[in-house]
């Protein structure tokens, strides 16, 4: 007889791996397949978490819970893993101009922002910083190729594309693999599911982001302006990043790739080259929430997916929560529960 399996996890993303290590603290069996693919947007990702949001200075939804404990939570999972590739950082949001300043400043006495914001005057060599800068607290950075590297050398994993014609819901089995549950962590590529693809509408949003090379300086900061910059090694830093909604072409363009230089030359002031230009296709959904919870006809056949550009902040909590519904029977919260697209 052939062992059971408790959870095949289809994809190995950050959400499939966040999946499968919390199914495992709650004492599940897992097996994630992942057809591991370049640009695959976990592998591209800047790996950021960052608590404040948008033009208007908005602290992200349910930011208290996502971000209080996060570092805690990665640098247990660097523990468990026994690798380096998470590091909480202070970002640097850079204000544009007299009115951008004049809308924190008419929002800076707000309880939410106490912990995340404080406002500094201090000039940064390189980067054009007249109206001040805002110093952002609690995020961090996630290097999410350590950190899938370190998933693929710990965690039980096939390499192998999953194969529906294998799969065998009546008998819970695929090919010769019996299991209990079956959970899709396929980002964008949902749409090639054939259980999901006509539920839900996952969009594609692609992203493109370039390396340069420069002096700026001090390195180990993340600079957030008309782009952010995220120092990687030596001279070198990254840049991004674009969205173009419903386009999941897997290359780069030579129009975004403009896009990024002419807002690049809006915040920096240095000489630079250009190094790198690179894409990935980040799995949104049509609310901007992400997107959890069972099948309708097969109750064991789950789905998390719809992270869009979060997934280093959102998905240790989501992914916690949807253990918890998968083992506990907890409800998951309805703003993320698949149901609401039914
Ligand atoms: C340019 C860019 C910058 C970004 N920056 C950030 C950032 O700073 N911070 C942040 O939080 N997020 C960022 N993101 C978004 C982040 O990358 C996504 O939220 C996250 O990667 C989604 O992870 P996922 O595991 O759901 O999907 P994916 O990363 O798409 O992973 C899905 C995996 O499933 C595999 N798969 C699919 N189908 C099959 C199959 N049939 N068989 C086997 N394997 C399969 C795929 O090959 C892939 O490996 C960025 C994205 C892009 C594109």
């Amino acid at each position: 007889m052939s062992e059971t399996i408790d959870f095949i996890i289809v994809g190995g993303g950050i959400s499939g791996r966040l999946m499968q290590l919390a199914l495992q603290n709650q004492g599940g069996t897992t097996l994630v397949f992942d057809e591991a693919n370049s640009n695959q947007s976990s592998i591209v990702a800047a790996g950021l978490a960052n608590p404040l949001v948008g033009k208007f200075f908005t602290i992200g939804w349910r930011a208290n819970e996502f971000f209080n404990g996060l570092t805690d939570f990665y640098q247990d999972l660097e523990n468990r893993l026994d690798a380096h590739f998470y590091k909480p950082c202070t970002m640097r949001r850079i204000i544009a101009s007299a009115g951008e300043q004049n809308i924190w400043l008419s929002k800076a006495h707000q309880s939410k922002y106490v912990g995340f914001c404080d406002f500094s005057p201090e000039p940064i060599p390189g980067l054009d910083t007249n109206f001040g800068i805002l110093n952002v607290h609690q995020g961090g950075e996630l290097d999410t190729r350590l950190f899938l590297k370190a998933c693929y050398e710990n965690l039980p994993t096939d390499n192998s594309k999953f194969d529906f014609g294998l799969l065998n819901m009546a008998k819970n089995r695929y090919g010769n693999l019996k299991f209990k549950h079956i959970v899709f962590c396929e980002g964008y590529k949902v749409m090639e599911n054939p259980y999901f693809n006509t539920l839900l509408n996952v969009v594609p949003t692609k992203g493109e982001l370039i390396e340069i090379d420069t002096e700026l300086a001090p390195k180990g900061d993340i600079y957030l302006g008309s782009v952010f910059l995220q120092y990687l090694y030596d001279r070198r830093w990254r840049v991004g990043s674009t969205y173009s909604q419903g386009d999941s072409s897997p290359f780069p363009t030579e129009m975004m790739k403009n896009d990024l230089l002419v807002k690049l030359d809006k915040t920096l002031n240095l000489p630079y080259t250009l190094v790198e230009h690179y894409c990935g296709i980040r799995p949104a959904s049509i609310d901007r929430k992400p997107i959890l919870g069972t099948h309708p006809l097969h109750k064991n056949m789950h789905l998390v997916n719809g992270m869009g550009s979060k997934s280093v902040s959102l998905a240790p909590l989501l992914t916690q929560e949807m253990s918890e519904y998968l083992i506990n029977n907890t409800p998951l919260q309805p703003e993320v529960d698949i149901q609401r697209f039914w």
